[in-house]
């Protein structure tokens, strides 16, 4: 029954969601995903940016006991990273043929509205076509709480200062039964819908991300995607969804990290699920880049970034590099075509590396 829903191209229930999610075989929740895949993506064409993930500042006030990377305030580790060193990051990211920056930080109680509105405009004058793909929903709601601003005024002004897309971090698992036992002070689940509902209403486009793996029921992995293809339904603003398991590395929370085969699980569900997203992106960073490519036969489309800089992960311990060409080979080696894009997944042409 659920099986003919998806050949015939028919939405499922989070109820048919739960139970592929329980009782499918892995082999079998493949053969379906890559089979939606490939009615989206007809080309055989797998994408991928280059580009690189600037942590702005690693102090942060939200607890999160997933979390390997942050400091306290006032910890004799915590930074602001110098305007001339995201300046020099950038410019090395151009010389490698990107011009993106994945812009993230911590809720770094010292650092309000203006801080970004300097940065952003600064930014854009030195680099006039960097593409700011910047701040996650939970740190949208720490800078409107202390700045004392509304989240849609907050937007407007980042918007104005320079910010071209939202990134999906931040999102976690956005059942707040789930948030309540894993963070302290950080974005609910309505508040981090509620930021990319006003963000796509504002023009702005941005993606959706999932961590799992660690507390939550698979039940509640399907509710969270159940909350974003109702938000994409409304706004159709997500360009793509991003899923990787929990490292649990040098964490307050501690704990196994999911199978490989519960990743490839999840993500064959979520590209069957979620209808209404094109585009569905693998973590190599945290998989490693095997996986990465065999997620490929599991309904996924895009590499994700080159990611020329990482800290968040490789804080819990995971250390995975792929620079351009080891990514166009494994993309062909998984017999597609690869193909750079941008944030909007328009493609840019055929690598630049190879
Ligand atoms: S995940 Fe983000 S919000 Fe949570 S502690 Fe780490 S840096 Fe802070």
């Amino acid at each position: 029954m659920i099986e003919s829903k998806i050949l015939a191209g028919e939405r499922i229930t989070t109820g048919e969601a739960v139970a592929l999610i329980e009782n499918e075989s892995l082999s079998t929740l493949g053969l379906m995903a890559d089979l939606v895949r490939r009615r989206m993506h007809q080309d055989g064409v797998v994408t991928y940016i280059i580009d690189r993930n600037v942590n702005y500042t690693n102090v942060c006030n939200a607890f999160c006991s997933f979390c390997a990377f942050y400091r306290p305030p006032h910890h004799e580790e915590g930074y602001v990273l110098p305007v001339e060193v995201i300046e020099k990051k950038i410019a090395e990211t151009y010389e490698l043929g990107g011009n993106q920056i994945l812009l993230q930080g911590g809720h770094n109680p010292k650092l309000k509205i203006d801080y970004y509105e300097d940065l952003f405009r600064r930014l854009k004058q030195r680099f006039p076509d960097l593409w700011l793909h910047a701040l996650s929903a939970p740190e949208i709601v720490h800078i409107h709480k202390v700045s004392r601003i509304s989240i849609a005024e907050t937007l407007r002004r980042l918007r104005a200062a320079g910010l071209d897309s939202l990134p999906g971090g931040g999102a976690e698992i956005l059942v707040d039964d789930v948030r309540k036992r894993l963070m302290k002070n950080k974005a609910s689940g309505s508040e981090w819908i509620e930021v990319h509902e006003e963000a796509h209403r504002t023009g702005l486009r941005s993606t959706a991300t999932m961590m799992f793996g660690h507390i939550e029921s698979r039940a509640e992995r399907i509710e969270h995607l159940r909350m974003l293809r109702d938000l994409q339904d409304r706004t159709h603003g997500f360009t793509a969804f991003i899923g990787w398991t929990f490292q649990p590395g040098n964490t307050e929370l501690g704990g196994r990290e999911a199978t490989t085969a519960e990743y490839l699980r999840t993500m064959a569900v979520a590209r069957i699920f979620l209808d209404n997203v094109p585009n569905i992106q693998a973590s190599w960073v945290t998989q490693g880049p095997k996986v990465g490519a065999a997620s490929l036969a599991f309904g996924v489309n895009d590499m994700g970034s080159t990611m020329i800089e990482e800290n968040v992960v490789s804080s819990a311990g995971t250390v995975h590099h792929m620079n351009e060409p080891e990514i166009v080979a494994a993309v062909k080696d998984a017999g597609f075509v690869p193909m750079r894009r941008n944030m909007l997944y328009e493609r840019l042409g055929a690598p630049l590396h190879a």
